[in-house]
C-alpha cells in the first residue's frame, strides 16, 4: 500500500496554525507524506518552523483589497484590532479556485484536514472525492458546550437571563453557567451581522457534513465530553493531543543562541525564586487602561514575574520597568512560549486561556490564573478551574466573565498561586493531568491509538 498523502490547511492566526505544525511532524513519523497549505505573508513563519521536515508547503494567493485590512495582512496576529477578524476568515474563500486547481496538480490526497473557518473546502473535498477532517482547535468541552447553548436558544430565552443569572443545562447538571460564559456569536447568531452570522452558519453546516473533527486534547482529560460529543452531536471526533507534545520542548539548534529571557529565568532559578509568566496569545486586545492595573497588580504583589506583552503596547512611561527591575521582565517580541513554561522557574502562568496555552501549561505542569478575553476562552477558563481543578479564576471587578480586572483582585490571586496553599494544591494537580497528557502522547497511549486508527481508517478506506 502506498503511503498515506495528507492535506492540512490551517487559518491564518498562530492559535491554530502552530498545533497543525506539530499535527504535520505527528503525520510524518507515521509514514505520511504532507502537504501544508498557507498564504504567501504566513509562509515565513511556518517555512522556518518545519525547516528540519519533508513536508511540503505551498501558498495560495490572497486577496488584498479586503475592507477593513490593509495590505498584506493575513493573519489574525497583524490585524489593526481583533474585532476584524471576521472579514479574514470571509476573504479566505476568495482562495477556493487557487485550492481547488493545486489539489488537482497534487499526487492523489487520502484525506484533508483543514480548518473549522474554511468550511468551503468542503465543497472541494467533495468534488475531488476526498475526505474532509476539520480541525477548530477546540477542547471536547467546548465544543459539546458552544453547541449545546446554540441548541437551547428557548431555553435561554425562558430563563430571562441576565448577564450574571447563573443555569445549567439538562445534560450537565453538574455545572453551573452564566449567559456570558457563551461567545454572543455562538449563543446568539443573530445578534452579529448578517455577512459573520452567515460565515457561522455556513462553517458549522460544513462541519456537520464533514468525515470527523480533529481535537487538541487528550481522551483521560475530557472523556465525558467526549462520548458526549461521539454519541449525542457529532461527526465523530478524534483526541490526538495535546499535539505541543509532538516536538522536543527546546529544539536548539546547532547555532541556537540563548534567548535573554532564558537566561534571566536561569538566574531565577539559581536565585530560587519562583516566576510567574504573563502572556495572552497572540491577538488578545488588551485596552490600556487594563495594561496600568496589570503593571499595578505585577508590581503589588511583590513576585517575580515574566510578561510578554505582544503585540500590546506597554508602554513604559510611568517608570514601571524601573520599579520591578530584578524580579520582573518584559518582553515584547516573539517568545518560544514553551520553553518558557518549561522551564523550571516557571511555577504560574497568568493566561487568557486560549486553548494552546492550556495544553501548554498542562504539559509543563504549571498552574494556571485564568483571565479568559474572548472565544470560547470563557469555556476553556471554566474547564481548567472547575473541570480540571488546576487553576484560579481571575475576577472581574463587576462580576461579569471578560470585563475589567481591577489591580486589587489580580494582586490577591497572584500571591494566593506564586506563594498560596492553594497555589501548592494546584502545583500537585497539573502534575498529575500533565502526566497523563504525557502517557496519552506517548507508544500506546490513547492519543497515539487514535491518531493511528485514524489514518489507518481513511488510507484503507481510499485505497
Ligand atoms: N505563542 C508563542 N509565542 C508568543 C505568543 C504566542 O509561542 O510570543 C504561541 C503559544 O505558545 C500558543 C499560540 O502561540 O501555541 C497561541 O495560541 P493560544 O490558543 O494560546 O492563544 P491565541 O493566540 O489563539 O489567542
Amino acid at each position: 500500500m502506498a503511503s498515506p498523502h495528507i492535506l492540512l490547511f490551517p487559518f491564518m492566526s498562530k492559535g491554530h496554525t502552530i498545533p497543525v505544525l506539530h499535527l504535520a511532524r505527528l503525520l510524518l513519523h507515521r509514514g505520511a507524506a504532507v502537504t501544508l497549505f498557507t498564504t504567501p505573508a504566513n509562509r515565513p513563519f511556518i517555512s522556518a518552523a518545519l525547516s528540519d521536515t519533508t513536508v511540503s508547503i505551498i501558498d495560495l494567493p490572497f486577496p488584498q483589497n479586503i475592507d477593513g485590512i490593509p495590505p498584506h495582512v493575513e493573519s489574525t496576529d497583524n490585524l489593526p484590532e481583533m474585532s476584524k477578524w471576521p472579514r479574514l476568515a470571509i476573504a479566505a474563500k476568495l482562495m477556493k479556485p487557487y485550492f481547488e486547481q493545486t489539489i488537482n496538480s497534487l499526487p492523489r490526497i487520502s484525506f484533508m484536514i483543514t480548518d473549522g473557518f474554511f468550511g468551503w473546502t468542503l465543497e472541494s473535498a467533495q468534488k475531488f472525492g476526498i475526505p474532509r477532517l476539520v480541525y477548530y482547535g477546540m477542547s471536547y468541552f467546548s465544543m459539546s458546550l458552544s453547541t449545546v447553548a446554540s441548541q437551547s436558544q428557548q431555553l435561554l430565552i425562558d430563563l430571562e437571563l441576565d448577564n450574571n443569572k447563573l443555569f445549567m443545562f439538562p445534560s450537565f447538571p453538574w455545572i453551573k453557567f452564566s449567559i456570558k460564559d457563551f461567545n454572543p456569536a455562538v449563543a446568539d447568531p443573530e445578534c452579529q451581522d448578517k455577512l459573520q452570522s452567515e460565515f457561522i452558519l455556513e462553517h458549522v453546516e460544513a462541519t456537520k457534513k464533514s468525515y470527523g473533527i480533529i481535537v487538541n486534547g487528550f481522551y483521560e482529560l475530557e472523556s465525558v465530553y467526549a462520548d458526549y460529543w461521539n454519541r449525542e452531536i457529532g461527526p465523530k471526533a478524534w483526541c490526538v493531543g495535546p499535539l505541543c507534545l509532538a516536538e522536543a520542548p527546546q529544539k536548539k539548534q546547532e547555532n541556537y543562541q540563548t534567548p535573554s529571557w532564558i537566561q534571566w529565568l536561569d538566574r531565577k532559578q539559581e536565585e530560587g525564586k519562583p516566576v510567574l509568566y504573563v502572556a495572552f496569545g497572540s491577538q488578545a486586545d488588551i485596552s490600556r487602561e487594563q495594561i496600568k492595573q496589570i503593571k499595578t497588580g505585577l508590581e503589588k504583589s511583590g513576585v517575580n514575574f515574566f510578561w510578554v506583552a505582544g503585540k500590546n503596547q506597554v508602554e513604559d512611561d510611568d517608570g514601571f520597568e524601573y520599579r520591578v527591575k530584578g524580579r520582573g521582565m518584559l518582553v515584547k517580541e516573539w517568545v518560544d512560549q514553551r520553553e518558557i513554561l518549561e522551564h523550571s522557574s516557571v511555577q504560574g502562568f497568568l493566561s487568557h486561556c486560549g486553548w494552546n496555552s492550556v495544553m501548554e501549561s498542562i504539559c509543563a505542569k504549571v498552574p494556571i490564573l485564568a483571565w479568559p478575553m474572548m472565544a470560547e476562552q470563557p469555556l476553556n477558563a471554566k474547564m481548567v478551574v472547575e473541570e480540571m481543578g488546576i487553576g484560579l479564576r481571575v475576577e472581574t471587578s463587576d462580576g461579569s466573565i471578560n470585563g475589567f480586572v481591577n489591580w486589587e483582585k489580580l494582586e490577591k490571586v497572584v500571591k494566593e498561586l506564586m506563594e498560596g496553599e492553594m497555589g501548592k494544591e494546584l502545583r500537585e494537580k497539573v502534575k498529575q493531568i500533565g502526566g497523563a497528557a504525557a502517557e496519552a502522547m506517548a507508544e500506546g497511549g490513547s492519543s497515539w491509538n487514535a491518531l493511528n486508527e485514524l489514518i489507518n481508517e481513511l488510507h484503507a478506506e481510499r485505497e
